[in-house]
């Protein structure tokens, strides 16, 4: 579709209604620090918002070095507080032993982790909480390397994850394999903290030194759980995108139609030119599963004719259509916003498409009653800026 103005939205509706019920993933109380949730919790995901955008601004500061891996094809995130980053070379790795695991699941329960998820965790263990009997202090643990996944049911990957280099290393920690190969990037999620904190609050800049110790700690305690109103940014060229708001199902039935609403923001320095479309990301110009014949392009469902200035927002509506698919798939897909040839800002959906599920609108259909797919949420990973790769 395309979006004649910054705020006025034209929707393809060829029948479909929109789905009333957004999904929600780790939902948390409005306003919350990070320090609130020391004594409140034992599960990070009350972080998962400030530390998507800490994953994002380490996705400027080192492009590459963190991507992600999505769920299906013989992966299942386990908690919604998964962050599924880990550098290519540790990506491509997993997913080859996946594609040799000849069908068995592979359950995450942890990948990437930042600063902010295991402050907390480091905190709890420091007052006996949550039954932690280990944690490393910030910027310090495998899980903010960039290469390291926890399995809950590992004795079945043991072997074939150790033939694509994913190891156990930590003695006492069987859940726990590291990609010794990728590069170990701990430290860059707590510079990341600190560039977002100085972008955010400039009357009390602290050294961007990548470097754990008080002066971060007092920040980190009252940074906001949800995140940061001023969001990653990949300099110099100040385009960026947060998330404010998303509606979509959850579960659809085969060739059901369905209307994806965004609220998008922009929230770097630059305005979005006009022109600047919702394009599929990874590989650059693919059809997306999703496409639907009203859609500019099969890899672009929406295009912004307007320039969106900083700060302002646009809301888009975007009509989707189910693959059609004879078994339960779970399918994942990203999208990035394309301005010129740069690339910023990405979004995922994960819908499963289930045949059992009511072919009359297909929202949330299946999900009644607490059944296994409410576990499968609509993810929305805010914010994470790519630079687009040289070929040179
Ligand atoms: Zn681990």
């Amino acid at each position: 579709m395309r979006v004649a103005a910054a705020a006025t939205v034209i929707a393809f509706a060829l029948g479909a209604a929109a789905c009333g019920e957004a999904p929600e993933l780790g939902t948390i109380a409005a306003a919350s620090t990070v320090g609130d949730h020391e004594t409140t919790t034992c599960a990070t995901a009350v972080v998962i918002e400030l530390s998507r955008q800490i994953a994002a601004e380490v996705d400027c500061m080192s492009p590459g070095q963190l991507v992600a891996f999505a769920e299906g094809g013989g992966i299942v995130f386990a908690g919604s507080a998964v962050l599924p980053y880990v550098s290519e070379t540790a990506r491509e790795d997993l997913l080859a032993a996946v594609a040799a695991g000849a069908g068995r699941s592979l359950e995450v329960t942890s990948a990437y982790r930042t600063v902010a998820q295991q402050y907390l965790l480091y905190a709890w263990f420091q007052r006996g909480r949550c039954g932690i009997t280990a944690a490393a202090v910030p910027g310090n643990s495998n899980h903010e390397s960039g290469r390291a996944i926890d399995v809950s049911n590992y004795s079945a990957w043991i072997a074939t994850l150790a033939d694509h280099a994913w190891d156990q290393t930590v003695p006492g920690d069987p859940v726990h394999f590291d990609h010794a190969m990728s590069p170990d990037i701990r430290g860059t999620d707590v510079a990341a903290f600190q560039r977002l904190w100085n972008r955010n609050n400039p009357g009390d800049a602290i050294a961007e030194d990548g470097q754990w110790g008080p002066q971060t700690e007092a920040r980190l305690v009252v940074a906001p759980a949800e995140g940061f109103a001023r969001g990653p940014m990949c300099a110099p060229g100040g385009l960026a995108m947060s998330i404010d708001a998303i509606d979509a199902p959850r579960v659809m039935a085969p060739r059901a139609r369905a209307t994806v609403s965004l609220t998008l923001r922009n929230s770097g320095s630059m305005p979005w030119p006009a022109g600047t479309a919702i394009v599929t990301a990874e590989p650059a110009g693919r059809a997306s599963g999703f496409a639907e014949l009203g859609w500019p392009a099969p890899d672009r469902p929406a295009v912004i004719d307007a320039e969106v200035a900083p700060g302002a927002v646009v809301a888009i509506d975007v009509e989707v259509v189910a693959p059609d698919v004879a078994v339960v798939t779970e399918l994942t897909e990203s999208f990035a916003m394309l301005a010129g040839s740069t690339r910023f800002g990405m979004l995922a959906l994960v819908v499963r498409v289930d045949p059992d599920a009511s072919a009359s609108g297909g929202c949330n259909a299946g999900a009644a009653g607490g059944g296994p797919a409410l576990a499968l949420a609509l993810v929305v990973v805010v914010n994470v800026s790519r630079r687009r790769r040289r070929r040179s």
